[in-house]
Formats: C-alpha cells, structure tokens, sequence
C-alpha cells in the first residue's frame, strides 16, 4: 500500500541561531505538530549562507540541553563543537554529529577556526529526535558518524544513491545507535531517475527536499527549496520520479506517544520536569565548558 501525501510545506520561522546558522525551521510548525512529527522535535534547516573570511569563528557559545539529542548533518563547511563532557569534534560534509543530551549537556557549536579564516558557503541540518521518558534522564553521550562509516547504496537504474545514517535500507544498517526506531536517509537523486521508498508502516515519515524537484506518487510535486512533505503513517511505500538532480533528507520514526513539555533547550514530558531542568541548569548540575576554546 502506499503511503499518501498528506501535505507539502514550506519553513515556518527563519532566523539566526548565533552569528552562524540562518535557519530555516520546518518543524514544529502550526501544521507539523509534535504529533505529526514524532519522535523528531524539530528541523532547522541553516545555509547555505556564504560567510567572508574572519579571524574569529562564528557561533553559538555555551548552553544547554536536557531530555532529546540533537543530530547536526552537515552538507557544506565545517561544524566544530564541544562539550560539558568533555567532548570535542569537528564534524564537515557528509559527517554527522549525534549527541544524546539526555539528562542534560552544556555544551558550544561553532564553526571550524579553518574555515572560519578561509571563509566559505555553511550547509547544514539540526535535527532534534525525542527521547521516551524512560530515557530522558539517562547519562548523556556523543557519537561521531564520520562519512567513510556511514553505507552508501546504489540505486537502480543510474538513479543516484542513499547515505544510510540510521536505521536501515535494504539490509544496510547505518552507525547511529538511537533510542528508538528510527530511519534516516541522506539521498543525493538524479534527473530523470526513479526510485521506490520503503518504510514501515505506522511510522510519522517526512521528505524534506533541500532544493530539487520530485514528484512523489506520481501526483505530489516536491520542488525548489527547502520544501517538506509529511505522509501517512499507514502504508510501507511512496515512489519518486526524480525531474531534477536532487537532495533529499528521509526520517521516519516510530511515534513515542508521551507528553511533550517544550521550552527552550529543554524537552521533557511535563511542566515540572521543566521547572526542574532549569533549576538543574542554574545551579550547574549539567556542567560547564572548560574555560579556553
Ligand atoms: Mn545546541
């Protein structure tokens, strides 16, 4: 059966995170909901945006997390963060960078002193997937998906390939360890390419097109940029005719049907808890960054 169309949408707010990353959020908005979007929070979608050359990298400075992770996948420039933990890493195109907040991380993402000095076009994608209650206050952790580990299937007929960064595709499983089930696919697609993709059924799934053209089912046009189409949960299919080369970002993730309590870095199931997370906050129980960068 296949998975019907239920919407295709542009971004909601766009604005500055820092002095580095224009984004362009497109979820949660007044259509896709946390219901809609479950068990992924948030898309901001940063770039591409060309920076001139500087001595002082731009950035966001130290903040923190608590009850999700956050998944920075990036296609242009380069990201270098660091955290409470004591973490570092710097993560460039094709590299994700997976941090499990958890029960709470401070923590900086700015970007590479390299490229900052160079100057240079940033793309990239901060995606924020929830953790159930059960996890939420569970040790936080990072992992660094470099390029070379993440699998990269072929499609058939020449139609380009997918980048498998979590879940599976076709008996290919990508790096990521998550919490719960989730599918997330980098595909880069060419013109005049068609593909079939397979997902379980009863999953929320969205196709954010970074910028190209797609026609899904034969009947709902992705196209442009920064475009997402939201499809049913019922149904394993939707296929795609390719009309121009294309960047296409798949998730799909069982819903963790719970209550969301949103506010700020903070993802939590109620007010309390976020009461809590700030209190926590304040008074340093999520740590701090060591002082020189
Ligand atoms: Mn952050």
């Amino acid at each position: 059966m296949t998975k019907k169309v239920l919407g295709i949408y542009e971004s909601g707010s766009i604005h500055w995170v820092g002095n580095a990353f224009h984004v362009r959020t497109m979820f949660p908005t007044h259509r896709l909901t946390h219901q809609a979007v479950s068990p992924f929070l948030l898309l901001d979608y940063a770039g591409p945006t060309e920076f001139p050359a500087t001595e002082r990298p731009r950035g966001v400075g130290e903040h923190p997390h608590r009850g999700f992770e956050t998944v920075t996948i990036v296609y242009q420039g380069k990201v270098a963060h660091r955290d409470s933990g004591g973490n570092a890493g710097v993560v460039g195109p094709g590299d994700v960078h997976w941090m499990t907040a958890a029960s709470g991380v401070v923590h900086e993402e700015y970007q590479e002193q390299e490229f900052a000095r160079t100057g240079g076009t940033m793309e990239m994608v901060q995606l924020w997937v929830n953790l159930p209650k059960a996890h939420k206050m569970a040790a936080p952790a990072y992992q660094t998906l470099l390029s070379e580990q993440i699998p990269v299937v072929e499609l058939d007929g020449g139609a380009g390939f997918v980048r498998v960064i979590a879940g599976e595709w076709e008996g290919q499983k990508g790096p990521a360890r998550t919490f719960t089930p989730v599918h997330i696919y980098d595909l880069r697609l060419r013109e005049g390419g068609t593909a079939e993709l397979r997902l379980p059924s009863g999953g929320n799934t969205l196709l954010f097109l970074l910028r190209g053209s797609i026609l899904l089912n034969g009947t709902n046009k992705l196209e442009g940029e920064a475009q997402i189409a939201h499809l049913d949960r019922q149904g394993e299919s939707v296929s795609m005719a390719v009309q121009e080369d294309s960047l296409l970002l798949v998730l799909s993730g069982a819903p963790i049907e719970e209550p969301v309590a949103a506010y700020g870095p903070f993802v939590m199931n109620t007010q309390q808890e976020l009461l809590q997370a700030m209190e926590d906050y304040r008074a340093s129980r999520m740590g701090h960054l060591t002082a020189v960068r």
